[in-house]
């Protein structure tokens, strides 16, 4: 049982509880075209939305009432650089005026290589961006096409080099396990990744999600998944050959050289509370989790009829707010402290997970030495199979 006693909450001016989170997403849906193994929330080829998706977001934000100071700020996608210049330096100067990064925050925006011109570089740079990551992908041109991204690695460098200039922490995605690529394409581009400098990368898997275009390719025949032994020694390089280049692996898909972790995700990691804002944006604050409407003209329809864009919501119980802890802090290489779970939680560790804990230190897929548990080599590489033991 929990053991910690809860503070009550003290309310604001309009008799509402403060907002606690000290985090904040922000959803752009905007995309050239849709990618085949993408079922993100997006919209592609509809920029003339642009306009009416900041309107909305506008009101979204409203809703806070004054401005929310926060020490991370994320803004992903869809693309967010697919805004057009003035509808970008718009969107730019709403988050500064009701989500405004404290001076030591991070501000993190997600950008296709392609948009990253010197234009689009200043605008991000004035507004106090200080950490981009790039859908970089691959360097290969032949796995960008098979993943129908519209970049070039010419372009891909360009952007990283421009990047570096303006942005003090630059990011990289990298997919591996591509159809078609090979142990050696996955090794070069993890070395064009580490020689370019990039001070964070995250490397992805590729999965076969239902509703993109290779999942419909898949069930059909047409395209092949990459070979299973192929994808963990992939997986495996990446651990030991970006380590090998200062990266530290500081999470089940990243890795950062020293002082470039991405706090913002950290927080997520660590069950701390964050708010969120646009098409299918999930927030969470203190159990309670939300999830906006998915479709971005829902999305829209709704906040201009003055309705809630909340589709999806659910209350947490401490229980079950301490094992999704549990679940989500086991993805870092540190692992989890018995003392500190118990301070977080009210929860005893061996009590809530004992039984699965002792089952993966007895089939090697964790390591437990008394005051830390964490996930072992091979307990990574079949981390999201694992982890529902937990649940
Ligand atoms: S992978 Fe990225 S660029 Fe491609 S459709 Fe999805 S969100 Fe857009």
């Amino acid at each position: 049982m929990p053991s910690r006693p809860s503070t009550p909450p003290t309310t604001d001016d309009a008799g509402r509880e403060p907002l606690t989170a000290s985090a904040a997403y922000v959803h752009v849906p905007f995309c050239r075209h849709r990618c085949g193994y993408c079922n993100f929330t997006l919209i592609a080829g509809r920029d003339e939305l642009q306009q009416h998706y900041l309107d909305a977001l506008e009101l979204e934000l409203s809703g806070l009432s004054r401005p929310h100071e926060v020490q991370t700020l994320f803004v992903g996608g869809g693309t967010p650089t697919q805004l057009r210049p003035a509808l970008l330096r718009r969107f730019l100067d709403l988050l500064a005026r009701w989500l405004p990064v404290a001076p030591s925050g991070e501000f993190s925006v997600e950008a296709n290589p392609n948009d990253l011109d010197p234009t689009c570089v200043e605008t991000l740079a004035a507004a106090g961006v200080s950490r981009v990551s790039l859908g970089v992908q691959s360097f290969q041109p032949r796995l960008l096409q098979v993943l129908e991204r519209d970049h070039s690695p010419e372009s891909a460098l360009a952007a990283i080099e421009r990047a570096h200039e303006a942005f003090p922490s630059v990011s990289l995605d990298l997919i591996f396990a591509v159809p078609g690529g090979s142990f050696d394409d996955w090794r070069r581009d993890l070395q064009i990744g580490a020689d370019c400098g990039a001070d964070h990368i995250s490397t992805y898997g590729l999965t076969f999600d239902k509703g993109s275009a290779f999942w419909s390719r898949r069930e059909r025949g047409a395209l092949n998944a990459a070979d299973e032994e192929l994808e963990r020694r992939m997986y495996l390089e990446a651990i030991e050959y970006l380590e090998s280049r200062g990266l530290e692996h500081y999470e089940v898909s990243n890795f950062a050289r020293s002082g470039h972790r991405c706090r913002h995700n950290v927080n997520y990691w660590l069950g701390g509370n964050y708010l969120a804002f646009g098409p299918g944006a999930a927030r969470h604050e203190d159990g309670r989790r939300e999830v906006n409407h998915r479709s971005t003209t829902a999305y829209i329809r709704r906040m201009h009829a003055g309705q809630s864009p909340v589709a999806e919501w659910e209350d947490l119980g401490p229980r079950d707010r301490a094992k999704e802890l549990l679940i989500f802090a086991l993805r870092m290489r540190a692992g989890v402290q018995r003392e500190w779970f118990r301070n977080r939680t009210g929860y005893d560790l061996d009590h809530l997970a004992g039984e699965a804990i002792r089952a993966h230190v007895a089939a090697g897929r964790m390591h437990d030495d008394g005051v830390t548990v964490q996930l072992s080599l091979e307990g990574l590489l079949v981390s999201d199979a694992m982890l529902v033991d937990f649940v």
